[in-house]
């Protein structure tokens, strides 16, 4: 069964923990972090961006294989199956295919008009139960084309939208998602203690995780961060075991071209970065 992220995270918040957001990418990326999640007795997120929700064939498809991946592997740990980045449309069409979470990605328009359109979605989420992610001060990175410092939160801007009632909150405090470029100034605990102080108990998410050192993921979970999101990390680990076993020439040896073989390592490769992170996150055994 999926559940909201909303009792998992506050859970994460009072504990010192954090809860990963794994994104998914095809059969073998969920079935991977849904096993992991278990084996680990781990709550999950399983993260959906735009992009590869229309390349999984569109959310209800989504919905409908990891409800019943959930059902197949008897998996009992909280699942939330969430939106990442999302629009304000792609939020709506979410939420009517049956995810239990999503995130409302308005850092791009002005501050009122994020507002208006998350205290929006707080109602509709609020009334079917559903947890739902905001944004300030945008995350950049390769994704939109740029790469460097990332962006920090106006933590008053902060409050405002957490004050509209969302479950968790997403800001910038230097992070950008992809790799990290090797003249990172790294992660401002500064603006996250700020946001912190003035948001309470909100949880806060630190999106992209990918390449950020230990001991500033560590510090940032005693600064309030609940949520962590990961998605370079495990295609890095994918397409590093599938190279192998190709330049290994497995693939030529015996049925090494069946998929199932073929994928094996990648697929091995994705559970050993998510139980890597979980530990790391502190969220093993917090099922
Ligand atoms: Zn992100």
């Amino acid at each position: 069964m999926l559940v909201s992220a909303k009792e998992m995270l506050t859970k994460a918040k009072a504990g010192k923990y954090a809860v990963g957001q794994f994104n998914i990418n095809n059969l073998e990326w969920t079935k991977a972090i849904l096993l992991t999640a278990q084996e680990q007795n781990s709550p999950v997120i399983l993260g959906v961006s735009e992009g590869a929700g229309k390349y999984m064939c569109g959310y209800k498809t989504v919905t409908n294989m990891v409800k019943a991946m959930i059902e197949e592997l008897g998996i009992t740990v909280p699942v939330a199956l969430h939106l990442d980045h999302g629009s304000y449309e792609g939020a709506k069409k979410c939420i009517e295919a049956g995810f239990s979470s999503v995130m409302f990605d308005g850092s791009h328009y002005p501050i009122e008009e994020n507002i208006e359109k998350t205290k929006e979605l707080v109602g509709i989420c609020n009334e079917l139960g559903l947890s739902l992610e905001a944004e300030v001060g945008s995350i950049g990175g390769e994704e939109d084309g740029v790469v460097g410092a990332g962006e920090c939160a106006d933590p008053n801007e902060c409050k405002m939208i957490a004050d509209l009632g969302v479950t968790m909150l997403a800001a910038g405090i230097g992070n950008i998602h992809g790799k990290y470029p090797e003249n990172w100034a790294g992660l401002s605990f500064d603006t996250l203690d700020a946001i912190q102080q003035l948001t309470g108990d909100m949880p806060l998410v630190l999106h992209g995780g990918t390449g950020i050192p230990a001991d500033m993921i560590q510090k940032a979970i005693s600064l309030g961060v609940s949520k962590i999101n990961v998605n370079t990390e495990c295609q890095l680990a994918f397409a590093d075991a599938t190279r192998k076993y190709v330049e290994a020439g497995k693939d030529l040896q015996g049925k090494g071209f069946d998929p199932r073989k073929l994928l094996a390592p990648g697929f091995e490769a994705i559970k050993e970065t998510v139980k890597e992170k979980m530990e790391l996150f502190g969220s093993v055994g917090k099922a």
